[in-house]
């Protein structure tokens, strides 16, 4: 099991679609009407300068407490939730993708030019694309490991409110070792280019049940843009 997704510099196509989520949707509806054509400009340049590339491997889980996940080679992850819901897996999938530093420079330049509105388009774009890529890795890779006969759990990551513990980002970029796609990290764990995340989905025969995605186990809820969580009814 532990090749099956093992790769460096994995290439992810993305089309047009891909960044249809309702952040965007509702964005492009605030555009200036004399710019109507603004957000759809922007979300085409997006497309062009990102450059989807991740690192992905899959780790032996060889304990686990009420608190942490250890994986071969002494390595800890800390989050109470990835213990519930990976806790019986086999193994860990980790993976860091990004989408290269082009967009984060755009930004910068429409910035320095006094071009906000751009530039506030482009980030948000490139923060939808990089979801959008996350998600399409994680469906690729639940796809594989079905085939192959195990169960996924949902994707997690360290820095969203229910795991806490950022120090673990560092832990994962140093497993991952991204310095060949232009990934750094700050020693405050935030990731450059700034269109960079990273996952981690237990994998294994016998899983828990969970709920559709990681946006019902945050803090944040509803208040945050990018939520996925559904609403209530009312
Ligand atoms: S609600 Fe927002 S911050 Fe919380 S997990 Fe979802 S995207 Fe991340």
């Amino acid at each position: 099991m532990h090749d099956l997704m093992n790769y460096h510099k994995f290439d992810l196509q993305l089309n047009k679609d891909d960044i249809a989520c309702s952040v965007w949707n509702n964005l492009s509806k605030t555009a200036n009407p004399s710019s109507n054509d603004l957000p759809e400009r922007v979300l085409d340049e997006a497309h062009q300068l990102a450059r989807v590339k991740a690192v992905c491997k899959t780790m032996k889980i060889i304990k686990t407490t009420d608190r942490q996940v250890f994986l071969e080679g002494g390595q800890a992850l800390t989050s109470s939730l990835l213990v519930c819901l990976a806790g019986p897996a086999q193994s860990l999938f980790l993976a860091i993708c990004t989408l290269g530093d082009l967009i984060d420079k755009r930004v910068d330049e429409y910035n320095r030019r006094g071009l906000a509105a751009h530039a506030y388009f482009l980030d948000v774009a490139g923060t939808c694309l990089i979801e959008s890529a996350g998600r399409k890795l994680v469906k690729q890779v639940k796809n594989k490991f079905n085939s192959a006969g195990y169960k996924t759990t949902i994707p997690l990551g360290p820095g969203h409110s229910y795991w806490k513990n950022f120090i673990d980002q560092q832990i994962i970029y140093d497993l991952l070792n991204p310095k060949d796609l232009g990934v750094k990290i700050l020693s405050s764990g935030m990731m450059l280019p700034k269109k960079t995340l990273s996952l981690v989905m237990g994998i294994g025969h016998e899983l828990p049940p969970s709920k559709e995605n990681h946006c019902h186990y945050c803090g944040i809820g509803h208040k945050c843009p990018l939520s996925r969580a559904l609403r209530p009814a009312k």
